[in-house]
């Protein structure tokens, strides 16, 4: 049977009810669309959207059996599902897009760096790390500044170590292999811009939006400037490779790839997340349609949307929970008090020191004027 339904709204199902899954679910009811929202825990920020809350996850038979059935066709919010419960969806005759393919070439760091390298996309130098891998060796392989990464479930800087000597090395190599067993290492890059593009593609289009630069505090991503002040060759390459990078990994869906800017104007792809990105929530009221409109799109292989900017500039800054107590916004009528800012936050039951609770946007022509002024917005706002 089509996705599409004709006698009954479509439901798409989104493994994960965190804020990705709420801003794509908002999208999907504007369009006229259902969501089913699978997670661990009720009251999620995407379950609170809808009646069809699955409470659960896929490791549980019987809730992730209702879930998919309860779905005409299933997306994600995150790429750390292993592989093989899509593919049991898929094997259910249900679409997952992107698909278990997909995903099986992006969920392990290394294997998606591999695959990149494989199809001629520029990466940092990396290597395996394994029981009988030494400092020196990986010393003399990427020099004496490198990063320890886990393979798997890293986010946000979490499963990551930068080493500069041995001792510091011995130190990571023991805190990372406590939770994650598999580690890789990669050259550290001295990078002078941190950039990153959106791409969605559906069997028909594929369009990118405005490259972004991003701003991380520690290793996570805080500001986001749209465009990226860089000049025309960077603009191209970044294209090339992105849209390179998401076909290199048969990729259908939206897709965020973060790259390292280096001083002679090349560039290096960090990594790609097969869903909705940080970096792209500026898309929401800064482009024609926004990111989260255009997945959905993609999911649907519908026509995708115009992705380019309505203004000159948009910046976007996340609001980290600056204590630990209820997710709710403490000093509302001070937030809204600018009158040009958009203000979204994510409906978390509880908010903790650094978690990531909501995030603001402002779209204008004066870029140093904008920045400033979210920046202030940023300081005064308690959530
Ligand atoms: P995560 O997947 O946890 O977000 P990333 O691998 O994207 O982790 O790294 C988070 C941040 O750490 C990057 O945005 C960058 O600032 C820094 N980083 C990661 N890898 C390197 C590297 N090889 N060289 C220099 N900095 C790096």
């Amino acid at each position: 049977m089509a996705v599409l339904r004709k006698d009954r709204n479509t439901v798409i199902g989104i493994l994960g009810g965190g804020q990705l899954a709420r801003m794509s679910a908002m999208q999907a009811i504007q369009l006229g669309f259902d969501v089913a929202i699978l997670e661990k825990e009720k009251k999620s920020p995407a379950g609170i959207l809808t009646k069809k809350e699955f409470i659960g996850w896929v490791d549980q038979k019987k809730i992730f059996d209702e879930f998919i059935e309860a779905s005409d066709i299933i997306t994600l919010e995150n790429e750390f599902i292993d592989y093989k419960y899509l593919e049991y969806i898929e094997n259910k005759g249900k679409k997952v897009i992107p698909d278990s393919k997909t995903i099986s070439l992006i969920q392990d760091k290394f294997i998606q760096k591999t695959t990149f390298q494989n199809s001629g996309i520029p990466v940092p130098k990396f290597l395996n790390v394994n029981e009988t891998t030494t400092y020196e060796f990986i010393k003399s392989e990427l020099g004496s500044k490198f990063v320890l990464k886990s393979k798997k479930m890293g986010y946000d800087g979490y499963g990551n170590a930068t080493v500069k000597n041995k001792s510091e090395f011995t130190e990571a190599l023991q805190r990372l292999s406590e939770r994650h067993t598999e580690i890789y290492a990669e050259k550290f890059v001295p990078f002078v811009k941190e950039l990153a593009i959106m791409v969605v593609r559906t069997k028909k289009e594929i369009k990118t939006y405005p490259i972004v630069e991003t701003i991380q505090k520690n290793h996570i991503c805080h500001t986001v400037i749209a465009p990226a002040r860089v000049n025309e060759k960077i603009i191209r390459s970044v294209n090339e490779i992105a849209v390179e990078a998401v076909r290199s990994i048969n990729g259908f869906g939206i897709f965020g790839i973060e790259f390292f800017l280096l001083e002679d104007d090349s560039v290096l792809v960090n990594e790609i997340a097969p869903r909705p990105h940080n970096t792209g929530h500026y898309t929401i009221e800064a482009c024609t349609i926004s990111q989260f409109e255009n997945h959905i799109r993609a999911v649907l292989d519908l026509p995708l949307g115009n992705t380019e900017l309505v203004q000159p500039y948009a910046v976007m800054i996340n609001l980290l929970g600056k204590r630990n107590g209820v997710g709710v916004v403490q000093n509302y009528s001070e937030a809204l008090k600018s009158n040009n800012v958009h203000l979204h936050i994510y409906g978390k039951a509880e908010s903790r020191i650094g978690r990531k609770m909501g995030h603001i946007t402002i779209i204008g022509s004066d870029l140093n004027k904008i920045l400033l002024q979210a920046k202030k917005i940023e300081k005064q706002i308690i959530i």
